[in-house]
């Protein structure tokens, strides 16, 4: 089975691979079932939606500057009205090769040099996310490897966890981080669950498992599959939370105008995993002012590690619409669980992954 997962999990790297230089959107509009909706959802204009007062939002960061490209105006919105918000960044950002040559100014980089940069981009989230008007508490640094979280489905006990081949670490070390978290996806998903208990937010907002960076689906996927396993003990209700999905590396998102024709038709990673449970999602506008958005624009700014070597992607996010996919019930359900069968995780769960309780 590990090598059936394993020749799998190439499959999708290389079709990751191909797909691009990473970098996304999102997708079509397709038909919705209404039914099906949960009963907090957002009231629904046209194809945008309002952020009702008093909300409680978590938004899942794969990396530092994440959570602003896909939600610095939404984020502002919801303190605006009284709600609550809480940033979970996955990693530190601490296996970007690229950004790491580029900051040291050494084609030859050590493990450490990916340490340092993890470092750095914590200090640039934390800048950034003031902008955004929330503070240092309000974000959750679990430090988990940057371009590692989709091989964690890999690895599902401690005893054996993955290690970053760029830090050389096989767990968290980040001051500002869980320092006990080892790189396996039972402790990934014992966080992911421990902070949706704890904070017991209305909407989930999640990187889109279409997403063409495998750290962004994988994060997508992790999530799911969390609040399905909350579900089926009871512990939590999807018909009580809106779940809902950003883009960030796919194709030409977000200046392509025919991202929601061809994400209609992308599963998980750009693979043909879950393509048929994904199909439905329904993508909605959030409009922002003109200071929310000045104000995106200063969040960004702050990340000058990325900005120095992604800032012509990056700056397209500074428009004045953030788009969002809503997931109905049956999709949080069916998307990990499409993912796990294809993977083979499925036969031998018992001894691998955790039990539902
Ligand atoms: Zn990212």
């Amino acid at each position: 089975m590990r090598s059936i997962r394993t020749v799998l999990t190439i499959i999708l790297s290389a079709i990751f691979l191909v797909s691009l230089p990473l970098r996304g959107s999102a997708a079509e509009s397709a038909p919705k079932d209404q039914d099906s909706v949960p009963a907090g959802a957002p009231a629904a204009e046209a194809n945008g939606f309002d952020v009702p007062s008093g909300v409680r939002v978590v938004v899942f960061s794969p990396h530092p500057d994440d959570e602003t490209l896909a939600a610095g105006g939404l984020i502002q919105r919801v303190l605006e009205k009284g709600g609550k918000v809480r940033v979970v960044f996955m990693t530190n950002g601490d296996g970007y090769l690229e950004g790491v040559r580029k900051e040291s100014g050494e084609a030859k980089v050590l493990a450490s040099d990916f340490v340092n940069y993890g470092i750095k981009r914590h200090e640039e989230a934390l800048k950034a996310i003031s902008h955004l008007g929330l503070k240092q508490k309000q974000a959750i640094f679990l430090g988990f490897p940057d371009q590692g979280l989709d091989h964690l489905w890999q690895y599902w006990t401690s005893l054996k966890p993955y290690t970053s081949p760029y830090t050389h670490l096989n767990h968290s070390r980040y001051r500002s981080s869980y320092m006990r978290l080892k790189y396996d996806g039972r402790d990934l998903e014992t966080e992911i669950e421990r902070i949706l208990q704890d904070f017991k937010p209305d909407w989930v907002i999640i990187p889109d498992p279409r997403d063409l960076h495998p750290d962004h689906a994988a994060t997508g996927v992790f999530v799911l599959d969390s609040l399905r396993r909350f579900d089926s003990d009871e512990r939590i209700s999807l018909q009580k939370i809106s779940v809902f999905t950003y883009l960030v590396h796919y194709r030409d998102y977000p200046d392509a105008g025919m991202w929601k024709k061809w994400i209609a038709a992308t599963g998980i990673g750009g693979s043909k995993i879950a393509v048929k449970e994904l199909s439905g999602s329904q993508w909605l506008d959030f409009s922002m002012s003109t200071e929310e958005l000045s104000k995106k624009q200063q969040a960004l700014n702050s990340y000058p590690t990325q900005m120095e070597v992604l800032g012509g992607l990056l700056r397209q996010f500074i428009r004045p619409v953030e788009i969002f996919g809503r997931l109905t019930p049956i999709q949080i359900i069916e998307v990990p669980t499409a993912y796990e069968k294809q993977l083979g995780l499925f036969s031998g769960a018992s001894e691998s992954r955790p039990s539902s309780s």
